[in-house]
């Protein structure tokens, strides 16, 4: 399985945990199929190397200095990457490529970028080097936003909440509030963002995608009826990987897991809303008594910084406290697809990114959806009305309706139901994986078409 076959992959993940992480799964992936695999990165988010002791890591200066690397406003900082990154990223991989031409070490084969980064194709076409993109979002979410434009045009967007509620007639069962929304400060800032993913996809010589045709079949055909460019969904990639594969920019606190070893089988509601998403004090408050009032256990992982008030926990009302102390642990972070493995967890109550969302599915876990940005209305939608594995917090983040929605998911018949359809989809992502399964198909098609150019 891990016998070499003297071609190098060049891999430059987005740096923020949500591409990282499905970027160094892919890279596993494809070293456990023969390849040699450097990781080209960013210096702000480093990725770990010692994680990863068989790729070997080169890092290019972005430039960026602590107030730029906030994610607070995460489009300013997109644009910022894309400038600043361009012609280190250049020099980087010119010199990769020189070094290894004509030498003992497996030459370039191609490269594989994040979608997100708008140069890249450029350059390995200046280089002569065949380029891939990953896309680590979901099939839906990349279909809406390569239609983006017919939504600008129908009025859908720029909306500021008055017609959320509405149906999109175009494209069922989304609601207009579930489609990415424009910031009213910088209106054209992400339909320049999505523009521009959509023309690399299109300049690229191939998508890969962290999903599986069984779960999103239809979307999967829409995008190839948009782009020319080959679909390749090898997911979910984090079942290809085992459990020591993480990439983690935070440290995980593994003291969760023998908590939840204590706790009764499918009684734990996991909460955590990613790497990027965070609350306001009144948010936090009612997030806090929402779970004790739901009088279910609880694992709430609350990053550094994703509360705004950095002193909430002193601050909080003794019900919240209580609940804590007697059936609650709090972590700044989880080794999350373990705790979404785990018999004890029931239920999790997510910000719908995509790889929470597909982890989830893939460990038969249904979610409550509260979509925050970006491409999480859509996965919420397709998890509430199409794959009907999970709830929306429908009413507002407050106390009453959060402990009603976990009571619903993790006691009621209704949520008993969502489980069983959430096991069933369990079940297809793991078969697919297996030989002759769809994204077993997939992975060797990919591989193949990289070394077809070689
Ligand atoms: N994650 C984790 N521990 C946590 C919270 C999140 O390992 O405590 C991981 C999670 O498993 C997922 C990633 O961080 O792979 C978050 O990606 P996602 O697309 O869900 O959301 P984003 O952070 O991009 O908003």
């Amino acid at each position: 399985m891990n016998q070499r076959n003297n071609h190098r992959l060049v891999l430059f993940p987005l740096p923020f945990q949500g591409h990282i992480n499905p970027m160094l799964q892919l890279g596993r992936i494809l070293y456990a199929r023969g390849f040699s695999i450097t990781i080209l990165h960013t210096d702000f988010n480093a990725p770990n190397p010692s994680s990863h002791p068989h790729f070997a890591f080169r890092s290019i200066a972005d430039g960026l200095n602590q107030p730029q690397a906030s994610a607070a406003d995460i489009p300013g900082l997109m644009s910022l990457l894309n400038a600043r990154c361009a012609s280190p990223f250049e020099e980087s991989l010119r010199e990769i490529v020189m070094s290894l031409q004509g030498g003992e070490a497996a030459p370039v084969a191609g490269l594989i970028s994040d979608a997100m980064f708008n140069f890249t194709c450029g350059v390995a076409e200046r280089l002569k080097v065949r380029a891939l993109v990953l896309r680590t979002g979901g099939a839906a979410s990349l279909y809406v936003y390569s239609i983006y434009p017919i939504f600008k045009e129908k009025g859908y967007v720029p909306v500021y909440g008055s017609r959320s509620q509405e149906a999109v007639k175009e494209f069922p069962p989304l609601l207009v509030g579930d489609i990415p929304a424009e910031d009213p400060k910088k209106p054209e800032a992400i339909f320049r963002i999505l523009d521009d993913m959509v023309k690399t996809i299109n300049n690229s010589g191939g998508v890969i995608l962290n999903t599986f045709e069984e779960l999103d079949h239809q979307n999967l055909v829409s995008l190839q009826e948009v782009f020319a460019v080959p679909f390749f969904p090898i997911g979910p990639s984090h079942k290809r990987c085992g459990a020591s594969s993480s990439s983690s920019l935070l440290a995980e606190d593994r003291s969760c897991i023998s908590w939840l070893d204590e706790q009764p089988p499918r009684s734990v509601i996991y909460v955590s809303f990613g790497s990027i998403a965070a609350v306001s004090e009144t948010e936090t408050l009612e997030i806090s008594l929402g779970l004790a009032c739901s009088e279910q256990p609880f694992l709430w992982v609350v990053r550094p910084g994703s509360a705004h008030d950095p002193e909430w926990l002193e601050k909080s009302p003794s019900r919240f406290l209580e609940a804590l102390k007697g059936r609650g642990k709090m972590v700044k972070w989880a080794p999350q697809t373990e705790v979404l493995a785990h018999p004890a967890v029931g239920a999790f109550w997510t910000h719908s990114g995509w790889n929470s969302t597909l982890e989830s599915i893939s460990e038969g876990v249904p979610m409550l959806c509260m979509p925050c940005f970006a491409d999480q209305g859509v996965n919420a939608r397709y998890v509430s009305d199409v794959w009907r594995v999970g709830l929306h917090l429908n009413g507002g983040l407050e106390r009453e309706n959060i402990a009603r929605a976990i009571k619903r998911l993790l006691v009621e018949r209704e949520g008993e139901e969502m489980r069983e359809r959430t096991l069933v989809l369990k079940e297809k992502a793991s078969a697919c994986l297996r030989q002759g399964g769809s994204s077993y198909q997939a992975l060797d098609a990919l591989v193949n078409h990289i070394l077809s150019s070689t």
